[in-house]
């Protein structure tokens, strides 16, 4: 029996867009993950792809991004994309810090860009 991976997914407002794209352009490569996401993000990406099962959280400000660093900790992510806004200041931007703490912690997979996430998704063992 094989055990599914799970991939967290984040973005920033601005970069909201490029998330919904990417689920979009990668929808074959999510579908073998089970997927987390922070509530709007979570929101896009099943507009974008509503086939797709997306377990969402709170608000990334709300404490969403938390709810998956709580779940990076128990072993439950084994992939983070965080695509992260650089030129907005945020309110939670310390979370953007935890997050990246974290994964570096539990030595997981993290993009914190595009361009990084799309390396990833291709080159991800799944099974
Ligand atoms: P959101 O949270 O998907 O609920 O907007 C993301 C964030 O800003 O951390």
């Amino acid at each position: 029996m094989t055990v599914r991976k799970t991939i967290a997914l984040i973005a920033h407002d601005q970069k909201k867009d490029d998330m919904a794209d990417f689920a979009r352009e990668h929808q074959a490569e999510l579908m073998q993950f089970d997927i987390v996401a922070t509530g709007t993000t979570g929101g896009r990406i099943l507009d974008a792809c509503p086939t797709l099962a997306v377990q969402r959280l709170k608000s990334g400000p709300l404490g969403g991004d938390q709810q998956i660093g709580a779940l990076i900790a128990e072993g439950k992510v084994e992939m983070l994309l965080f695509f992260t806004d650089p030129l907005t200041p945020l309110p939670h931007d310390v979370d953007v810090k935890a997050l990246t703490r974290l994964a570096t912690v539990y030595d997981i997979p993290m993009a914190l860009n595009r361009a990084t996430a799309e390396l990833l998704i291709t080159c991800f063992d799944k099974a």
